[in-house]
This record gives structure tokens, sequence and C-alpha cells, in this order.
């Protein structure tokens, strides 16, 4: 990637484990980010509000407190995109802290290329969401796929593809959010309304619909991917 998103930024990394700090800080230093380290919530509370960062990564196995409420303590004031690191035994909190208003996730042990992907996905959705550094595209493209959210139309190369309404309001909600993990609960929010939330089987026959309608091979999806047991994560945009 070429691209310049990386300059003069500042990262907060909040994690307690020193070999993931030192990897996370060379790995990011690298890549042009300016980097601030803490080890617990409360040194990481303090840091950031010391200096707002433009991304926290932050480590959901603290050892004077839990990520979940530190996001929503964060949230209270705002909006700097957060991308939590948990162990393969966390699922629940991750879960808890994507609801909670974390952008995305890394589950340990992970690699610098995934590590700078969802930081990429994250500033560049953040900056579109936030200030007009970046309009908003609407047109979101993949291989033969392109979805054009203003019109709400949907082509496979120069061929029209029919979904219904509910079909086209979840594809252009993970296309709004192409890249970045969406979770089960934020999908059925935002596609069924409040009350839909634990109704997880809706998507899941969408979901099928939509793979059959526009993957090269639904049962191989490199589209809609599944993020298993979190939720899923449309292909980052490539236009
Ligand atoms: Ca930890």
């Amino acid at each position: 990637m070429t691209e310049n998103i990386a300059e003069r930024r500042l990262i907060a990394v909040i994690e307690d484990e020193a070999p993931i700090r030192k990897f996370l800080r060379a790995s990011l230093v690298a890549e042009g980010y300016r980097v601030a380290e803490a080890d617990t919530v409360q040194a990481g509370l303090r840091m950031i509000t010391q200096e707002p960062p433009d991304l926290i990564v932050l480590d959901l196995g603290l050892p004077d407190g839990d990520g979940k409420s530190l996001i929503a303590e964060i949230r209270q004031w705002s909006t700097v995109p957060i991308i939590v690191v948990s162990a393969h035994d966390q699922e629940r909190e991750k879960i808890a802290a994507l609801d909670a208003g974390a952008d995305d996730y890394l589950t340990k042990p992970f690699g610098v290329g995934e590590l700078l992907a969802r930081l990429r996905v994250a500033i560049r959705h953040h900056n579109k969401g936030s200030n007009s550094e970046e309009p908003l595209s609407q047109t979101y493209r993949h291989g033969p796929v392109r979805v054009e959210l203003d019109s709400r139309r949907v082509f496979l190369d120069a061929d029209e593809v029919r979904l219904t309404k509910k079909e086209f309001d979840l594809l252009a909600m993970l296309a709004r959010n192409a890249g970045r993990v969406m979770t089960h609960r934020n999908l059925l929010k935002e596609v069924w309304g409040p009350h839909s939330t634990h109704e997880s089987h809706y998507l899941r026959v969408f979901v099928a619909n939509l793979r059959k309608k526009l993957e090269a091979d639904p049962a191989r999806p490199k589209l809609i991917i599944t993020e298993q047991g979190v939720g899923y994560r449309l292909a980052e945009s490539e236009e």
C-alpha cells in the first residue's frame, strides 16, 4: 500500500504483555505511525486524555480492569477507532467489546499484515464518518461485483442482480463498512430493527442468499466473509 494513511498518526497501545507491545511498536513505527504505550486501564485512560490518539489498540485482558467498560467510558466522549486484541479464550469479551463500540478485533497471535489492514480500514472509515478528509464512496466494487448505494442497484459484471429489499439493506450495510467486522447484533439491529437482535437465523438465510447470487463459489466465499461466532466482514472495496 502506497497510500499515506500512517503519516504522523498517533496510535495508543494499551497492552500489559511487553513482548506484544514491542511487536506493535516495531510494526507501527516502521509504517510511519507514532506510538504511545500503557500497560493498565488507568495508565491508558490518562495517556489518551493527555494526547488524544488517532486510534487505540486495546488488549482485553488488563490487570486492573476490563476492556469493555473502558470502551464504554471512551465512547461517552470520543469516536476514536478502537481495535481490541483478544486471546482465543476471550470470545465472549471480544463480542461484548464490539457491541460496546469497538471497531474491530485481532486475535492473538496476529501478523503484521493483519494488524496494518485493520488499522487502515478503521482509520479510513473514521475519517469518512467524522470529517470530509475523504468523501464517502457511493460505489462498492469487488471483482465482478458492483454495488451502487445511491440507486440501490447491484451488478455482476454488466448484468444487474435482483435483490430483495432486505437483501439489499444487508449488503449495503456491509458495503458501507467494507473491511470491518460487523457483529450479528449490529447487523440485525440495523437491518431488521432493535427487537431482532436474537434472530440470528435471519442473517444466516440472507447471507446464504446473497452468496448464491454474488459469489463465484458460495461454499468458499471471497466477498462475504464469516467471522466465526462474531459476525460478517465484507471484503474491502477495490475502488
Ligand atoms: Ca493481557
